[in-house]
């Protein structure tokens, strides 16, 4: 079994593919998690994530440890990220990486692995378009940005909710307009927009739709 989960950023995609990982015993990739690492290997080492070259050496050099360094979910590593991500080398250099995880679900130690769910932007359309199911997560830009803001102060962290939605509709305009696999829906994905649902009524109206269409 293999779920493909795309969206914009803080649709809910990440609560979603946790839940249905767990739900079904499937192996769990934050795909985004790869490009942050890309982007914050060229930041740390004083390179400038504009500069394809630099992008493009960061990816190929990219490391399973680089993938747990704790300065990933930051916004600085959002924003290298969308950088990065548009650079086509910088996307097939990842895309082997997600495609052998999606063949061959590494096993949690909870038993049997039956599959895996990725979630990303490219998921449906380019890693796994032979997805058994695939899911288009999405949110108004205003919903999106509010749900960041108050994660941000949450988290204790000083947030402006006025830039948080700027930041949010650059990177969605970054995402969406880049030449290479730009965010957009499979054809054949469910289109799920959590605007006016909670994480509950997100995770019922996917498994709905998988189980309906197993
Ligand atoms: O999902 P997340 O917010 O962690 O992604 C950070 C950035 O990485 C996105 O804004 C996008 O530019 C890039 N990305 C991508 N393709 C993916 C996952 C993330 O281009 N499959």
């Amino acid at each position: 079994m293999l779920i493909a989960i795309d969206g914009p950023a803080a649709a809910g995609k990440g609560t979603l593919a946790r839940r249905l990982a767990d739900h079904f015993g499937l192996a769990l990739l934050d795909t985004g998690l790869l490009y942050r690492a890309v982007g914050m290997n060229v930041v740390r080492g004083g390179g400038d994530p504009n500069d394809a070259a630099q992008a493009i050496e960061a990816a190929r050099a990219l490391k399973p440890a680089d993938l747990t360094a704790d300065d990933l979910r930051v916004d600085a590593a959002a924003d290298a990220a969308s950088r990065v991500s548009a650079v086509p080398e910088v996307r097939a250099a990842l895309l082997d990486f997600q495609r052998s995880f999606a063949a061959n679900p590494p096993g949690g130690g909870h038993g049997d692995v039956k599959g895996a769910v990725l979630d990303g932007r490219d998921i449906g359309t380019v890693v796994c378009p032979e997805a058994s199911a695939k899911l288009f997560v999405t949110a108004s830009a205003e919903v999106r940005a509010e749900r960041r803001y108050l994660e941000l102060r949450e988290r204790g962290l000083d947030a402006i909710h006025g830039r948080v939605l700027a930041d949010m509709k650059e990177r969605d305009a970054r995402d969406s307009e880049r030449a290479v696999s730009p965010l957009e829906p499979a054809k054949d994905a469910f289109l799920l927009d959590t605007s006016d649902l909670d994480a509950d009524q997100v995770f019922a109206a996917a498994l709905n739709f998988i189980n309906e269409n197993k």
